[in-house]
């Protein structure tokens, strides 16, 4: 079965842009979970990147069942990984010490957490999984990162949550420090959504008729 609509699971206008630009070659509507009327949250209760961006995008196919034909779903989980702290606040990077609570917090917080601690146990990533479920019911997750390590303060002032302690070592600046479309080249996303990009592909190379 052809793919004609896609969905991307998010109410993130940012990841929006970001994924028409990467899907633009598709010959299909790309949509928000909102355009299309498939909107929904179910509770990320995976412990990997992957298994929350499966739940997220089985839960919008679900929903948006029978509404588009020729339908691909696609769903995102992210967030930082620190080594020293054993790889949190991992999926739980937007809940950590609270959905509310503010970055300039969090990013304090894990400073504090890694103070003395020298450069090379400060490496850390940001992981990006994206998860499929193709017209024909099939599934399938990427996985992709960018590796840093984390900075002694906040830097910059672009980028959101946990960019400003976040530096990368080739560029000699944190992720906040650079402009937004040099991120998206180089981003955990970017990198998963081309990657992605290339599931797609084979995908509809097998199924033309
Ligand atoms: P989401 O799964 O894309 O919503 O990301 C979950 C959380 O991971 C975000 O709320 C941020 O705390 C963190 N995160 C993911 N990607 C980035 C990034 O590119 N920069 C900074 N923080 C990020």
């Amino acid at each position: 079965m052809q793919i004609r609509t896609v969905i991307f699971a998010t109410g993130n206008p940012g990841k929006m842009r970001e994924v028409r630009e990467i899907l633009s070659d598709l010959d299909a509507r790309v949509m928000s979970m909102r355009e299309a009327e498939a909107f929904c949250e179910p509770e990320e209760t995976g412990t990997t990147f992957e298994e929350n961006a499966l739940i997220k995008a089985r839960a919008v196919a679900e929903k948006a069942r029978g509404l588009w034909p020729g339908l691909l779903v696609l769903a995102d989980d992210s967030g930082l990984e620190v080594d020293y702290l054993h790889k949190k606040p991992g999926v739980y990077s937007a809940r950590w010490m609270g959905e509310d609570t503010s970055y300039r917090l969090k990013n304090a917080a894990i400073v504090g957490l890694l103070e003395g601690v020298p450069d090379e146990e400060r490496t850390a990533r940001f992981v990006s999984a994206i998860a499929a479920v193709f017209p024909d019911g099939t599934e399938a997750v990427v996985r992709e990162a960018v590796e840093g390590i984390i900075g002694y303060e906040e830097r910059g002032e672009n980028g959101f949550g946990y960019d400003p302690i976040f530096y990368l070592p080739e560029l000699g600046k944190t992720s906040a420090e650079i402009p937004m479309e040099e991120k998206n080249k180089i981003s955990h996303r970017g990198k998963a959504l081309r990657r992605m990009e290339e599931v797609i592909r084979a995908y509809e190379n097998r199924h033309r008729q």
